[in-house]
C-alpha cells in the first residue's frame, strides 16, 4: 500500500469508520470531504445527503432529525 491516508468509509449498518472506528463521518472523513469539495458547503451538503438515505435505513433507531444532524450539521450552513 502507497502512502495515502486510508479511505474513511462508512460501516454499515452501525455507521462507524472502517479505517478508525470512531462514528462517521469522523473527524478525518470530514477533512477529506472538505478537501475534495474545496471546502464548497454547497457541493459538501449534496455529497453528504448522498449518504442520507442509507444511514436512516440503518439508523432507524435514531430520529431523522439526529441522524440528520450527525451527517451533515457539520456543514453549515445546512440548506436542508
Ligand atoms: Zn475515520
Amino acid at each position: 500500500m502507497g502512502v495515502r491516508d486510508p479511505l474513511h468509509a462508512p460501516g454499515r449498518p452501525g455507521w462507524t469508520c472502517l479505517a478508525c472506528g470512531d462514528g462517521w463521518p469522523c473527524v478525518q472523513r470530514k477533512e477529506q470531504i472538505r478537501e475534495l469539495t474545496a471546502g464548497d458547503q454547497v457541493l459538501m451538503s449534496i455529497y453528504m445527503r448522498t449518504y442520507l438515505g442509507d444511514a436512516c435505513v440503518d439508523l432507524s433507531h435514531l430520529a431523522v432529525e439526529q441522524v440528520k444532524e450527525r451527517l451533515m450539521g457539520w456543514v453549515t450552513p445546512c440548506p436542508l
